[in-house]
């Protein structure tokens, strides 16, 4: 059985180690991190906050810990060599201690309309460094010096440990090792953990294996980073390589339901008909694809109970009232009896009240009662095939300090098998299947990010951040602006680093004000349903890239339409400030022409300069549909190219689902498993 589930990576000893960057480029990302975060004068009538003002990034290591942070972000070689090229240049373009601060903005500035590779990389470094400063606790105290002055409450301390984790998972053992079985999952996500159940249930021996760790209610520490660490693929948000998407997915046993929002949307009539009637999902447009929803619904305990609406929320709801626009509330997947508003809020961070039903709380303990063995940290390296027909998976036992980094198998796990079941996550699906040599032209492409903008826009009362679920309600009005393409309109949590990291950055004094008033801040979404693409592709040392330009004529207007919708929102809700996204972008104060600053957001190119965008859904790099050229698995998931493996997760979404996609995802891998079942 298991041992205790690890610390979080040691970053001293990760830094000693670090040969990624030299002595004097780190002297630079020093001196760059306090242009981003500089010590300043406390403004007139906030005198009382002089240690919050006064407080530099250099005062809290940042460059260091951003250093740190890099190390495990998964960047490509040409990423890191493009990094180490900017802080080269930044440093004979002036950026030292010396300069000025207004002589460094103005750099920081300037290098962020150099080209894409220059802005890419500022980018990183300012969104990490600022993410740092405001989230990293001080090992001392367990807090972050600057969260009393903003209002944030900090963690709520851990849950009583004598709850038992309902999973016995098997953990990193030292030798090498050889498992048969009739199925063996790889991922233990929305989609893994669904086809694990199913397929035990059916009677058949079933192995998942998890590159991620285990952790349940007692382990989740309630802190951002920590969560980044534990939880979070390549440790927390990282960028496309354009650098124009932040990309955020969950990593551990039960995948990114630990880490998720808990929203659970049906898959929507267009869609089902779209994928059917294109795609050869036929059965999409009958009633048997709703017993699959119905199912999912059931197990997960789906309901409306437990979906109070925090302050952003609330101005969602004034605003569309005030608008005469859709507002619904979301159903979510939590158990009643275990829900507190004050808990829900942590959830990203994993929920240690117990009340979320992740896949960890219901499919994988389905899977274990019916027999099946699931492994933690032990990440598939590659399929094997005899035949051309799928043999088994090789997988390496991670050390979990070093996991994040990618090397630190210890030991060989090989699972033979019949049938394999890639469940990895759309990001990691096509990169398994491109190092294994299998499943034809189209792994990789079609990836679907649901590209999300967020407007804050501030308010006069503190918005009640850390109380309830983070996502509670929705708007559907744009979400069919014609074709099946549009936005849904939601919120999101925007935890200390996180809105650090994505609040736009024109100066150091304006982000830092930004900052102070974040508890009065309300940050509201429009998540795109794409018809544009990106690509997966993979490294020489096997791990993904992905690139996702923003070209598709529609989405560029859908995303401009979603800024200039959450604009009008936050004005009929009564937002005293509205953020402009990016760096040139004005803000608009109650009393300036609406109209005015709308034109002047719509002026702005989609450059990740102007645009910040995140991403927590990834969809379609490994797609099911009829022709084996642009799909790469037959509608029913298993791969043209190599039968026995088949394809159990987001990414055998034919195109984006428009919806957030847990539930879809959960129901096409029920009627996947039934068609592994059935032989
Ligand atoms: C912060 C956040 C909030 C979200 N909120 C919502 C929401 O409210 N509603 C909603 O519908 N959706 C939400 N989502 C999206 C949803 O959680 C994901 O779309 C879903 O979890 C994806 O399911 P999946 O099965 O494709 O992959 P995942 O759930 O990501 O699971 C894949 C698993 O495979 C593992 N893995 C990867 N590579 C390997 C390998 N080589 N070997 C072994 N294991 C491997 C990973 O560690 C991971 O655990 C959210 C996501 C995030 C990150």
């Amino acid at each position: 059985m298991g041992k205790a589930p690890p610390p979080a990576p040691d970053p001293v000893a990760a830094l000693a180690a670090s040969d990624l960057f030299s002595d004097a480029q780190r002297a630079t990302l020093r001196v760059l991190c306090d242009t981003f975060i500089p010590a300043l004068e406390s403004p007139a009538g906030d005198e009382d906050q002089a240690e919050f003002w006064g407080r530099a990034a250099s005062d809290l290591a940042v460059a260091e810990g951003l250093e740190v942070a890099l190390l495990g972000a998964g960047l490509t070689g040409e990423q890191t060599a493009g990094l180490r090229s900017l802080l080269d240049q930044l440093a004979a373009n002036g950026m030292a201690a010396e300069a000025p601060r207004e002589a460094r903005e103005r750099i920081v500035l300037g290098f962020s309309d150099a080209g894409p590779d220059a802005l890419a990389g500022i980018t990183t470094l300012r969104a990490l460094g600022n993410t740092l400063f405001y989230a990293a606790p001080d090992p001392a105290t367990g807090r972050n010096p600057n969260w009393e002055t903003m209002g944030f409450p900090g963690p709520l301390g851990q849950a009583p440990s004598d709850r038992e984790p309902p999973l016995r998972v098997r953990r990193v053992s030292g030798s090498d090792e050889i498992v048969e079985a009739d199925v063996c999952v790889v991922g233990s996500g929305a989609g893994g953990g669904v086809i694990a159940a199913e397929l035990a249930a059916a009677g058949k021996s079933v192995v998942v294996l998890e590159a991620g760790d285990y952790l349940d209610d007692a382990d989740f520490d309630g802190l951002e980073l920590s969560a980044y660490q534990r939880m979070y693929l390549n440790g927390g948000p990282f960028p496309t390589a354009e650098g124009q998407v932040s990309i955020v997915a969950g990593r551990g046993v039960g995948g990114g339901t630990v880490v998720n929002w808990t929203n659970c949307l049906r898959t929507s009539d267009h869609v089902r008909s779209e994928w059917a009637a294109e795609h050869g999902l036929s059965d999409l447009a009958e009633s048997s694809y709703d017993e699959h929803l119905d199912a999912v619904f059931e197990r997960l305990r789906v309901n409306e109970d437990c979906s109070d609406l925090n302050g952003p929320h609330q101005r969602l709801l004034e605003g569309c009232e005030r608008l005469g626009y859709d507002f619904r509330r979301i159903a979510r997947n939590a158990d009643r009896d275990r829900y507190t508003a004050e808990t829900a809020a942590y959830m990203g961070f994993g929920d240690s009240s117990g009340s979320k039903l992740s896949s960890a709380k219901t499919w994988l303990v389905d899977a274990q009662a019916g027999g099946a063995e699931i492994f933690a940290g032990a990440a598939v390296a590659r399929i094997l095939t005899e035949d051309g027909r799928a043999s088994g998976v090789q997988a390496g036992w991670l050390d979990p300090e070093l996991a994040q980094a990618g090397d630190g198998a210890t030991s060989e796990l090989t699972v033979r098998a019949p049938v394999i079941v890639v469940a990895a996550g759309a990001i990691s699906s096509p990169a398994l299947l491109l190092r294994s040599g299998i499943g034809g032209p189209a792994v990789g492409e079609h990836l679907r990010l649901h590209p999300t903008v967020a407007v804050t826009a501030y308010y006069d009362e503190p918005q009640n951040w850390m109380w309830g679920p983070p996502q509670s309600a929705l708007s559907h009005q744009f979400a069919d602006t014609g074709g099946g393409y549009g936005f849904l309109l939601e919120s999101a949590q925007a935890t200390t680093g996180l809105f650090a990291g994505a609040v736009p950055w024109r100066s150091g004094a304006d982000h830092k004000r930004r900052m102070r008033e974040w508890e009065h801040a309300a940050p509201l979404i429009a998540l795109v349903r794409e018809r544009g693409e990106g690509r997966v592709e993979i490294d020489p040392a096997g791990n993904p890239v992905i690139h996702y330009p923003i070209a598709d004529e529609l989405d560029r207007e859908h995303l401009k339409l979603g800024v200039e919708q959450l604009v009008r929102i936050h004005d009929a809700a009564g937002a005293r400030e509205i953020v402009g996204s990016g760096m040139r972008a004005p803000d608009w104060r109650r009393g300036d022409d609406l109209e005015a600053f709308i034109a002047a957001l719509n002026s702005l190119e989609i450059v990740p300069r102007e645009y910040v965008m995140f991403s927590a859904h990834q969809m379609g790099t490994c797609r099911m549909g009829r022709d084996p050229a642009t799909s790469v698995a037959n509608p029913w998931g298993e791969l043209h190219s190599t039968p026995g493996v088949w394809i159990g997760d987001a990414s055998g979404f034919p195109t984006a689902s428009g919806t957030n996609p847990m539930a879809t995802i959960m129901a096409l891998a029920r009627r996947t498993a039934h068609a592994i079942a059935a032989g």
